[in-house]
């Protein structure tokens, strides 16, 4: 609870803004001074300069902004990075871990930079230093000590670079094992699945210049305001060439509905564009029911004109299944369909009507989709519309899954994922001479298990703050304390670092602005955005502290203390320079040709993509449409349905501040969005204090103090920030196929305190 009092105003109609000047300015001179803080931002998404650690929006191909190529949202996940505020042991002195882990995780995480590497030995209240070697050796001697690689698990987060991740599946495939799972696990897991079996590959299909020449965006389960704020430039440079947009989310999310340039003095003065002309307040988890309604009314005009709906010609020549689709479509219930959406027939008849004789369709989505039971078969319910418009492999169409973490895409590409592929695994053997483990290994929830059952002891974090990101709060704490040794490669303290095992290791690394100097000579790193480009990434701001690593050199060390000469790889190499691990990759991993020529290209390269070019890497390479059932979550009279959600302060578990102005709520975040009618039927009014209850598998979890808002939110649904309500996600409660956490749809009951 903060000291000030909730306050609730209105939901605002436009985002960004003069509001998002202000706020950039206050965070980046706030934590890194004027100098430091310009200079951040100066550098921030150019083509010679380093690549934002928040969300994998793209950049432009072409010029990037003067102004400069950055959002609000960027520049604050700068300023936490390049923030003055150091730990040092002193602080960890005066500290003990018990009294951090009573804080906030908006007090924990303003706390700054960790300084130097800190250990917190066995039954020890207070982190200590210890030196690098000594940390090193604690973690191999550790690993060493287990009974099998398989009692390790190896997770990384999205901001890990690629050159930093193909070394750590090296490492660990080195090592013995396939434990690696990330946070792609819990987020656009079931994207993967869903595109990968449908259209042959797991990633988008559309480029950043798709949305100029669209003719209909669709959003579904995305909130770009807040989570992908330079979308919005996108979107109305796309409105502008005449684009309709849809968008379709149970919250009407300001950043969907109109947007104030802030690079345009219009937009400064207040003058909105436009964004969305179809808002569908779908109700949660109603986009399969959508989706088939619209394709339902869609498949009634192709029947009044036959070949002027449906494109015809690429169904017959790139597609399978059809046939026993349209049966299927044939069989649906419109009514039915429009109940358990709970989207008007009227609404369902424009969009149908929008959508008739149009061909150029981008579809865009985000963890309002992904973090379903049902996910895999919406999201391939989504292109089942595309196939059946021709909307894939062709300008200004296709299919757009939002990646939210900057990197998460590329550390798939290079190899972080529990299941990796065969021909995968024998391009590791052939160029590094030894025999990747064979079998699969944990993703998230099964690591959590893992660790909770004791079948797996030793947990290492690259990046992230896992216990908050992931469900079942107490639960994953359990499994963690557990542990002999937690370690975390971080930038700044988190609450992972406070929930540990009997002995625990942060290790503080670089951040992405950092400069990072090996043997004196200016290092840098790369990423893969949401549309598959590959482009440089150089710090240029000097360290907080001169104990910092950078990611790859971490990985090496730790490689060598673990495997010393037992390993084929030889390690030193990369120690020597980055272009050593790019040369490894280029051999190793298909699309990487001449990567260290074209990755100093000003704005990268493009990976190659199948669906791009119009063609479908299934096993019959054809695109295939997919048959599911409706599934509607029944609820009994005194339960609800709660989503998790980000404020506008916040990029993942990353707390920015406690508003989220564009949703009105101001200096709080336990707070429940709820429909006023719900409100009434439980005699609640705006700032009551409840309990949130869930009680899956038997069990009771409470997230406790909550405070009631009313909010435009469908009937019987509700909202709630994470991480505070992870608490309430239960762990078994997952995506089929994807296995993602299922944090879009927990059923709660809400006791008033
Ligand atoms: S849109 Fe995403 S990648 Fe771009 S500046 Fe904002 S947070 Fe960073």
């Amino acid at each position: 609870m903060s000291d000030k009092k909730l306050k609730v105003g209105q939901v605002k109609r436009s985002a960004a803004g003069l509001p998002a000047i202000v706020e950039t300015v206050k965070q980046v001179v706030g934590e890194a001074g004027l100098t430091r803080g310009w200079k951040a931002l100066a550098h921030l998404n150019k083509k010679d300069g380093y690549d934002c650690p928040g969300c994998a929006w793209p950049d432009p191909d072409d010029e990037r902004s003067a102004l400069g190529e950055y959002c609000e949202n960027g520049a604050k996940a700068i300023a936490e990075e390049a923030t003055l505020k150091k730990l040092t042991p002193e602080f960890f002195a005066q500290h003990n871990v018990a009294e951090l882990a009573a804080l906030s995780d908006y007090e924990i995480g303003r706390k700054g930079r960790v300084a130097q590497p800190m250990f917190l030995p066995a039954g020890a209240a207070h982190y200590q230093a210890i030196s690098w070697d000594a940390a090193f050796h604690t973690i191999g001697k550790a690993l060493n000590n287990l009974g099998s690689p398989d009692e390790a698990i190896f997770y990384t987060s999205g901001r890990t670079s690629n050159e930093a991740a193909f070394l750590y599946q090296l490492f660990v495939r080195a090592y013995g094992t396939n434990n690696l799972p990330d946070c792609s696990n819990m987020c656009h897991e079931s994207s993967g699945v869903a595109l990968g079996e449908s259209l042959g590959i797991g990633k988008g299909s559309v480029t950043l210049e798709d949305f100029y020449k669209a003719e209909v965006i669709i959003i579904l389960g995305q909130n770009p305001g807040t989570n992908h704020p330079r979308m919005l430039t996108a979107l109305q440079k796309a409105k502008a060439n005449g684009a309709y947009i849809i968008a379709v989310n149970p919250l009407p999310e300001t950043g969907l509905m109109g947007f104030n340039n802030p690079q345009q003095v219009k937009g400064l003065l207040g003058v909105t564009t436009a964004l969305t002309d179809l808002f569908l307040p779908v109700t949660i988890n109603g986009d399969m029911a959508l989706l088939k309604a619209i394709e339902y009314l869609l498949w009634q005009y192709e029947q009044q004109a036959p070949g002027q709906v449906f494109d015809r010609s690429f169904i017959e020549q790139h597609t399978a299944g059809y046939e026993a689709f349209i049966d299927d479509l044939q069989q649906q219930n419109l009514d039915q369909l429009a109940e358990a959406c709970g989207i008007s027939m009227n609404q369902l008849r424009q969009v149908a009507e929008l959508l008739k004789n149009k061909t150029r369709i981008i579809a865009c989505w985000a963890m309002g989709l992904t973090q379903h039971t049902n996910a895999v078969d919406t999201i391939k319910e989504i292109v089942n519309l595309l196939l059946l418009k021709g909307s894939i492999g062709k300008p200004g169409a296709g299919t757009c899954p939002v990646r939210g973490h900057s990197n998460v895409q590329g550390d798939r590409t290079m190899g972080i994922y529990e299941k990796p592929g065969q021909p995968f695994l024998n391009s590791i053997e052939s160029n590094f001479q030894f025999k990747p483990p064979q079998h699969a290994g944990y993703d998230v929830v099964e690591a959590i298990k893992a660790m909770h059952s004791g079948r797996a002891s030793v947990f290492i974090a690259m990046g992230g703050n896992f216990l908050s990101a992931t469900p079942d709060t107490n639960y994953t704490a359990a499994a963690l304390r557990k542990c002999t040794l937690t370690v975390h490669v971080s930038t700044k303290l988190n609450r992972s670092h406070l929930v540990h095992g009997r002995e625990a290791l942060i290790l503080p690394c670089l951040g992405r602005s950092d400069k990072d100097l090996l043997h004196g000579e200016e290092q840098f790193v790369s990423c893969e955005n949401s549309m598959g480009v590959i482009q440089l990434s150089k710090g240029v701001l000097p360290p907080v502290s001169d104990q910092l690593l950078s990611e790859p050199v971490i990985v090496c060390r730790l490689a060598k203390a673990t495997l010393g000469n037992r390993s084929p790889v030889n390690w030193d190499k990369y120690l020597q320079h980055y272009d050593h691990i790019r040369d490894d990759i280029e051999r190793t991993i298909p699309g990487f040709a001449d990567y260290n020529k074209r990755v100093r290209q000003p704005g990268g390269f493009y990976l190659p993509n199948c669906n791009r070019e119009g063609s479908f890497n299934t096993a019959s390479k054809k695109a295939h449409f997919n048959i599911a059932p409706i599934t509607t979550i029944k609820l009994a009279d005194h339960e609800l349905l709660m989503m998790t959600i980000r404020s506008h302060d916040q990029f993942n578990t990353t707390i920015y501040g406690l508003n989220d102005r564009y949703r009105g709520i101001y200096n709080e975040r336990r707070v429940i969005l709820m429909n006023q009618q719900d409100m009434d039927q439980r005699n609640l009014k705006q700032g009551d204090e409840v309990d949130l209850c869930n009680y899956s598998g038997g069990i009771e979890r409470v997230a406790h103090k909550f405070l009631v808002v009313p909010y435009p939110i469908p009937v019987r649904c509700t909202a709630t920030y994470f991480p505070e309500a992870n608490v309430l996600v239960p762990v078994n409660s997952v995506a089929k196929k994807s296995n993602t956490p299922v944090s879009k749809a927990v059923v709660i009951t809400v006791r008033k305190t």
